[in-house]
């Protein structure tokens, strides 16, 4: 029989972090994780570019939470516990130094997330962790008494364990198991991504960035800011891949057909807009471009409305010096399907929250079930934060684990 103290399924981000967290803990344990592909922390390997943002440079355990649309208040605790500048010390601590972008992301300072990888593997070594590839979990079976006892199948042969985490990602396969044993499962949906406006001509301006806009969903509250990058598809950019993720269930709902309007100016008032006509009042108005708003962008929102190039400020009618005003604060865009957003992508969904304690990242169904990373209904925007979930779900999982058995 494959008696182990604990079982990891998923060889992740979690999974490691949970396993060699538990040894450093109690190193006289016996760890295996059980991992269905061929490799293992495959996610890792091509996160961030290939970079791996790590963390964020964001040290305040309530200012972190912010960044999570899904899990923001459950996280709270556990970033008490193992916060992003935990992860800073942890990784250092094993010889991986991170650095700080300016935009705050964090990555190893190789820039390469294989960095990461051979910082576990050496680990998973040092601490005699089993590393068990090609065994996919098929099905678990719980048995509650003194000692606690899991049966996990795969294909191969059955494992059994004292305790049990389930570290296994986004996996339908694995939600569906957890749906029979009881859990409430949040449907899952995509999170981070861009907003196609298909054949809509600010395409034409692709490859242009506005350093700050305001991205508002239409009949929501969904206000996200930040940088916005016009595409050849739509809109994209920090602000927006915001505005997916917190609206992730929403849009889904509205099958990605939508209203999102578009502050070009958040920091500029109405009244700065209209004392433009005595300001400016002989100055062209196509040609000037104001706020600090790239020149291509400010004549293509104006001539949206100007038919008469030539128009200079103080020959504008009401309605007209209106319409500016709206189209520089209120763009209307009709957004049509969603675009993958290149370097990361997540789901929202999964295990319900309060089916878990947060405490120690254990079911409240099936003590001794560990759960932590994207099987669980939290996700990020992007910036390390999905990373930084992991890493705690992972430690605080570990740590209790290591010292449960
Ligand atoms: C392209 C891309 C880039 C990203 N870049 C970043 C980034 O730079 N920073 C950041 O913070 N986040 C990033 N993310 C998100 C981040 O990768 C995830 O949030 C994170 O990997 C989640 O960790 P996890 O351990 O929960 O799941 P995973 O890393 O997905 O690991 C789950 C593991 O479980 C295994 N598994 C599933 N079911 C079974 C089963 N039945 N039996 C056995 N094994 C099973 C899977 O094969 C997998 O190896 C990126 C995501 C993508 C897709």
């Amino acid at each position: 029989m494959n008696q182990q103290d604990i079982i990891i399924v998923g060889g992740g981000a979690a999974g490691f972090f949970a396993a060699i967290n538990a040894k450093i803990k109690n190193p006289e344990l016996k760890v295996t994780i059980l991992e269905q592909s061929k490799e293992v922390l495959n996610k890792v390997k091509i996160s961030g570019g290939g970079r791996c943002n790590v963390t964020h440079n964001c040290f305040d355990p309530k200012l972190l939470t912010n960044y999570y649309p899904r899990g923001q208040k459950e996280l709270l605790g556990p970033f008490h516990v193992f916060g992003a500048q935990d992860t800073v010390s942890w990784f250092e601590n094993h010889g991986v130094k991170l650095y700080i972008e300016p935009d705050g992301c964090m990555f190893p300072v190789s820039n390469s997330s294989d960095t990461i990888i051979q910082c576990f593997l050496k680990l998973a070594t040092k601490y005699s962790i089993d590393i068990i590839k090609n065994a996919k979990v098929k099905n678990i079976k719980y048995q509650s008494g003194e000692i606690l006892k899991f049966e996990v199948d795969t294909d191969e042969k059955p494992y059994h364990s004292r305790l049990l985490m389930l570290a296994t990602g986004s996996s339908p396969f694995v939600w569906n198991m957890l749906e029979i044993l009881g859990y409430e499962i949040i449907p899952p949906c995509p999170s981070l991504f861009t907003f196609n406006l298909p054949h809509h001509p600010i395409c034409e301006l692709m490859g242009l960035v506005v350093k700050n806009v305001k991205v508002n969903i239409q009949n929501s509250k969904i206000i996200t800011e930040g940088p916005l990058l016009i595409t050849h598809w739509g809109l994209s950019g920090p602000g927006v891949l915001k505005a997916s993720a917190w609206g992730a269930t929403l849009l889904a709902e509205r099958n990605y057909d939508f209203t999102v309007y578009v502050d070009w100016i958040p920091n500029i008032d109405d009244s700065n807009i209209y004392s433009l006509r005595e300001s400016m009042a002989k100055k062209k108005v196509t040609a000037n471009a104001q706020f600090g708003l790239p020149a291509r962008l400010w004549q293509f929102l104006i001539e949206q409305i100007l038919t008469d190039k030539e128009k200079n400020w103080a020959s504008l009618s009401k309605n007209e010096m209106k319409d500016i005003v709206i189209q520089l604060k209120k763009c209307a865009f009709p957004v049509k399907g969603k675009t993958t957003f290149k370097e990361e992508f997540v789901t929202a969904g999964g295990v319900a929250l309060h089916q878990v304690n947060f405490k120690n990242f254990e079911s409240k169904l099936h003590p001794g079930l560990f759960m932590a990373g994207e099987v669980l209904n939290i996700d990020a925007v992007t910036g390390g934060f999905n990373f930084q979930a992991a890493w705690t779900g992972g430690y605080v999982a570990g740590m209790q684990m290591g010292k449960s058995v």
